[in-house]
């Protein structure tokens, strides 16, 4: 019988698979894991950003070393009110990431193409063909049938200012600019007195985004606020809003297969597009397995997915409200509602835990759209037929 490449191949070396061969790594010191990536190499071209809360002290520990920074505290702005959360934030950097994963032991080959992934392994570009038996699929985000959106776009520019920009701390939120193509807020990170990453987000109906218009208007912004600088990144998103998503038919379809994580498995918060909270949980569902092999991975997965899916019905009607429910000038009444709630709710929201309580707080009282609007966003099997 001929031995397998590795313990765990990973396809794609992005943000899901680094932190599930993070996690194998502290779970099974020795353990052979290999990523395989098309990209160049690590690229600060990324970086992820996280709420305190959204993560186990473990996982904290775990990405320190490869923060860009962590603030104390974060604001959001409206047109009729403003306030700052005690919540701390944190980003972390495409190279430091990858730098974890290599001095865990794990090796990452760059440039090289994947062309298929199964079960027992993963089959390059070139022909050459790596076994293990465990492999996980993390080669990012693809549109599926099963899964229907919304986008949040964006374009964000990191510039050195000539003098201090004065923002104190993440300022996740500032609508209080003009609501353009769906809901628009910039989003402001002080990496330094002198480093402010700006970025230009939109809540859209469709996926096409004109980053010159964006960027320009990034320029604007930051003009009227006094800040001149040197460009140093750019960075551009569109990320799935989730409205309607039919996980079990997603599992069924992959079953037998490698295990899918990261966006292209639909895990990520339905509202924000963010994933690096359940890339985390996911990554420490498949340490825990054993034997680690595709089947039993694949099973642990999928039942944390399904979960998943379950408990973000909520999250996907308050989508399907305001993308479907409320005209696009309007959709930032709805957010700056959601801002005014109790902040550990709003914590509970980010870091994909809202109990029912919760839920019956955001729809009650004043409901975030009215109710003849509501009533026929309440189904999310019509919008995945209209797909299929
Ligand atoms: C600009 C931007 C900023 C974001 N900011 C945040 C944030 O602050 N916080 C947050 O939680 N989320 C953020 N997200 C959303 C989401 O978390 C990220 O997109 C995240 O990187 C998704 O993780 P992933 O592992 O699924 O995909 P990726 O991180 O995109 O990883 C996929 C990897 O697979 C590789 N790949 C793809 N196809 C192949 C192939 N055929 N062969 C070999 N390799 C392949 C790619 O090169 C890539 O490295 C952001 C997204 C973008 C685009």
């Amino acid at each position: 019988m001929s031995r397998a490449d590795a313990d765990l191949l990973i396809a794609g070396a992005g943000l899901a698979g680094s932190l599930v061969a993070l996690a194998c790594a502290a779970a099974r010191p020795g353990l052979q894991i290999t990523l395989i990536d098309a990209a160049e190499g690590p690229s600060d071209a990324h970086t992820w950003s996280f709420h305190d809360p959204d993560l186990t002290p473990v996982w904290h520990q775990r990405l320190d070393p490869a923060l860009r920074a962590r603030w104390k505290g974060q604001e959001v702005r409206f047109p009729d009110h403003a306030r700052r959360l005690r919540a701390g934030y944190a980003s972390l950097g495409g190279t430091g990431l990858a730098r974890l994963v290599t001095d865990a032991g794990a090796r990452v080959i760059w440039e090289h193409q994947v062309s298929q992934v199964d079960a027992g392994g993963i089959a390059l570009a070139g022909g050459r063909r790596l076994t293990a038996p465990c492999v996980v699929d993390a080669r990012g985000a693809r549109t599926t049938p099963h899964l229907v959106t919304g986008f949040q776009k964006f374009v964000g520019l990191e510039i050195e200012t000539d003098r201090p920009h004065g923002i104190q701390r993440p300022l996740i939120m500032d609508a209080t600019v003009a609501q353009l193509d769906g809901y628009r807020f910039v989003y402001l990170l002080p990496f330094t007195p002198t480093r402010l990453l700006i970025e230009d987000t939109r809540y859209s109906d469709g996926a096409a985004m004109d980053d010159d218009a964006l960027a320009t208007a990034i320029g604007v912004y930051a003009a009227a606020h006094g800040w001149h600088g040197t460009e140093i990144r750019r960075e551009r998103g569109v990320l799935p809003i989730a409205l309607a998503h039919d996980a079990p038919a997603f599992w069924a379809e992959a079953a037998g297969g490698a295990v899918p994580v990261g966006l292209g498995a639909g895990l990520f918060h339905p509202v924000t597009g963010y994933s690096l909270p359940v890339a985390a949980r996911v990554a420490d569902t498949i340490a825990a397995c054993d034997p680690l092999d595709s089947a039993t991975a694949f099973a642990a997965v999928r039942d944390l997915a399904l979960a998943k899916a379950r408990a973000d019905s909520f999250l996907r009607l308050l989508n399907r409200m305001l993308f479907r429910g409320c005209p696009p000038a309007q959709r930032h009444h709805v957010l700056s509602r959601f801002y005014r709630l109790p902040e550990a709710l709003i914590e509970r929201f980010y870091a994909g835990r809202l109990t029912p309580l919760d839920r019956l707080r955001i729809v009650t009282g004043k409901p975030p759209i009215p109710v003849r609007d509501a009533l026929p966003c309440l189904r999310e099997a019509p919008l995945l037929k209209e797909t299929a």
